[in-house]
This record gives structure tokens, sequence and C-alpha cells, in this order.
């Protein structure tokens, strides 16, 4: 049995945490491939290690003297290395990367670098194989995760190997260079590894102890989700809710290995299980609440809208041609109403509502702004009468008006649109009416 573990940045800030892996690591056998990140932040006003990189990177393609972050990078390792009692030195690996950096600075390189050396130290400390992501994790032409060059050439590289630390967050471009993925990027390496040695679970450990039902900035307290399924996780990450990146999801979930969340300050608790499917209920209703400020919508009204099978394409073309994602369509008998974000509108918006006119030759045109979008998400919502009635009860007892209303026919969310003053308001109205009941 193989457990794929990853280790996020605040997990391996410093040589405390370290201990902590190492005590999660040695406390279970299976956990046999480590995926590491970067050196996190110690405490709020700390840098990540992976932006003192970038910073490193920003002066010397500029031609400016690198001396203060860099040494702030190496003096991050060492203190980790000497608080562990290593008898180890990445001396000549800074030497190289300095090298790189005065030479002929690439930023995704240096960026790479913190996982690198990271990953370097894990395997020395843990005894473990140390197998360089570049060699084994691949992007194609077009920038894209390679999958298949990938999974045939890492799964022939793990199985090689009893115990072995892969950093995360790079690999090697088309060009033979090093390529990140986005920023949180070791959640997808972790993941690519699980699918690549078929693991029975990716384990992703963090610093909170599962995913919060709902943003702990606006709720105080939420409640940890025992199980969430993948295509519930996707609406919740949709609408802003953020634990794991987005994109780490998809190796796994095609190869039908579940991800736990897991707390590496508290590892007796059982974290979150992210799932294709599971017979589980959840102990409420909903699984978890999300949202977004700042939405805009246009109602588009024309009389015998309906009659004219065009018209909804019409209308959709005049965003598609200013690459504007439709976050939602709701439709009237005789209106269509459009949400999209402001961030992608407003800088068009005079010239997609002149196309408008001119396309679709709309009785009326009306666009509001300052609306924000939560979503209620819940598999167990499609099976329990007045779920939508407690929301909107919710929302009524709190005197807030409810501007739009979504539901997709799958039952997965129920997406209800408020003014963005009330949005803090409407997201602890709805979390108390499903979750403090007594
Ligand atoms: N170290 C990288 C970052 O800060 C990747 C990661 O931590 O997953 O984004």
């Amino acid at each position: 049995m193989i457990k794929v573990v990853k280790f996020g940045g605040s997990s391996l800030a410093d040589a405390k945490q370290f201990q902590k892996v190492s005590n999660i690591i040695h406390s279970d056998e299976s956990r046999v491939f480590v995926v590491p990140s970067a050196p996190g932040k110690r405490y709020n006003a700390d840098i990540k290690v992976t932006d003192l990189l970038y910073e490193c990177y920003e002066l010397a393609a500029a031609g400016k003297n690198i001396y203060e972050p860099f040494l702030a990078v190496k003096d991050r390792y060492n203190e980790i290395i000497q608080g562990l009692g290593l008898n180890f030195s990445l001396k000549d690996a800074f030497d190289g990367i300095e090298n790189k950096l005065l030479q002929s600075p690439e930023k995704d390189y240096t960026a790479s670098r913190g996982e690198y050396l990271n990953g370097l130290i894990m395997a020395n400390f843990l005894g473990y194989d140390f197998i360089d992501a570049a060699d084994v994790i691949f992007f194609d032409e077009h920038g894209n995760f390679d999958a298949v060059k990938t999974n045939s050439i890492l799964s022939a590289e793990l199985a090689k190997h009893e115990r072995a630390v892969v950093p995360g967050f790079y690999g090697t471009d088309f060009d033979g260079k090093i390529k990140t993925f986005s920023r949180g990027g070791s959640d997808i390496t972790g993941s690519i590894v699980a699918a690549a040695c078929r693991a029975v679970v990716y384990e992703n450990w963090t610093d909170v102890s599962g995913l919060l039902m709902a943003d702990p900035h606006i709720v105080s307290n939420p409640a940890v989700m025992k199980s969430i399924t993948y295509r519930e996780l996707r609406e919740l990450a949709y609408m802003g809710a953020s634990v794991i990146h987005e994109d780490a999801i998809f190796p796994v979930k095609k190869a039908g290995i579940p991800i736990n969340i897991r707390n590496t300050n508290r590892p007796e608790d059982s974290g979150t299980w992210i799932v294709e499917n599971t017979a589980r209920r959840s102990k409420y209703t909903i699984t978890g609440i999300a949202g977004r400020k700042n939405f805009c919508s246009i109602v588009i009204a024309k009389d015998l809208m309906h009659s004219q099978p065009d018209f909804y394409r019409k209308v959709v073309q005049c965003f598609e041609e200013k690459n504007i994602p439709l976050e939602h369509i709701l439709s009237g008998i005789d209106t269509m109403t459009v949400i999209v974000h402001e961030s992608k509108f407003i800088e068009h918006e005079q010239e997609v509502l002149r196309r408008i006119t001119k396309l679709a030759q709309p009785e009326s045109l009306e666009v509001e702004s300052g609306i924000s979008l939560i979503a209620v998400v819940g598999r167990c919502m499609k099976s329990q009468a007045g779920t939508a009635a407690k929301i909107f009860s919710s929302l009524a007892d709190a005197r807030i008006n409810v501007r739009m209303i979504d539901q997709g026919a799958s039952e997965l969310n129920i997406i209800v649109g408020v003014l963005n003053e009330d949005f803090e308001r409407a997201i602890r109205s709805i979390y108390h009416i499903f979750v403090d009941v007594i």
C-alpha cells in the first residue's frame, strides 16, 4: 500500500516543522513518496522562500545586486539544516544557483530552487532517495502539463525506489528548461505522483484541519467538512474557497484516488476526504458556502424573445468577442440576464452594450454592478425538501434582498446574488441556519 504525502510551505517553514513532518511520515510505513513545497512563512510578517527567490530573479534580471534576498534564502535553509543537526551542506547548490542568477537568470528555474533545495534536505533528513522533478515531470510544446510522457517516465522511476522525495512545483518544458506550475503548484505535483504510483490516498498536509464550511474571515470558527466530492469542491473553489490548487484535482480524480487534507500541527485530526463519490451523508444538509464579490448583471429585454432561436447566440457572441467569461445566464419570458465579473467586463462595457444593441436589437438593456454571488453547495440538498426555503428565509430574516437565484438541474448548488454590502451578512445567515441547528 502506497501513500503519497505532500507537505505545504508552512509545514516546512523551519526545523521544528520538519521534525513534525518526519514524525508523521515515520508513523505510517505506507507514506513512501514525499512531495515538499519550499519553506513558507514562520510567522505572519515572514517572507516565503519562493517570494525571496522571485525577488532574486527580478533583481538579477535588472542587473541589480541580489546579495540581500539571496542571503535570506541561504539563511533559511542553513537554519533548517542546523536545527535538524544534519551533517549536510547545500553550499555547492547555492553557488550553482547564484552563478546562474548572475550569468543568465531564468524566472522559473530560480523559483523552482525553493522546492529543489527543500527536497534535498528532506531526503537527507528522512534517509529517502531524491528524485529531481526535472527528470520526471514534463510540459508539452504549448506549456501544458504532459500527462502521458510524465506518467510513463515517472511511474517507471518511482518503481525503482522504495522510498523517495520528489520536490513539488516544477518540471521540464519542451525545450529542456525548468518550468514551474502556477503558484501553489506543489499540490499538483503531489497529485501527479499519487496517480503515477497508484497510491491508495494522496495526503495533502497543510496548516488547517481540512476544508472549512465557510471562510473563517466571515464566519467565526466554521465547521470542518468531513468529506466532499470533487464536483462539490470544484463549485466551491470556483467561488473562491481555497485550500488546494484547483488543478491538483484532475490527476487523482482520473485515477480514482481520494485526497485527504490533513493538518501537520494536529495530525490526530482526520481532516477532510475529497472523493469522487460517497454514500456518506454530510452531517449538515449543505457541504459548504463560498462566494465572490463584484459581479455585474446585464438584463436584456425583448418582446417575444423566445420565438427567436438565435437571440441567445447573438447576445453570447457579444461577450465572446471580448473574451468575457459568462458566469451565469438566467432567462425569463422576455428577458435574458447575463452575469459577468466586473473585472472582466467594465473595460469593454460600452463596446459590448453597443454590439448587443446592434446584433440582438433589444427593447431595453439594464446594467447593474456591485453584486455578490454566493454558492451554497451540497450533494445532500437534492434529497431534502426545504433547502431553498431555508436559505431564503434566513436571508429574509436578516432583511437581505435577493437579487438573483440560480439552481442547476443537478441540484448540487444554489447560487444567490445579493448586493456587495450584504455579502458577509448573507453568508453568516445561511451558515447559521444550516450549521447551528440545535
Ligand atoms: N512554493 C510555491 C509557491 O509558493 C509552490 C507551492 O508552495 O506549492 O507558490
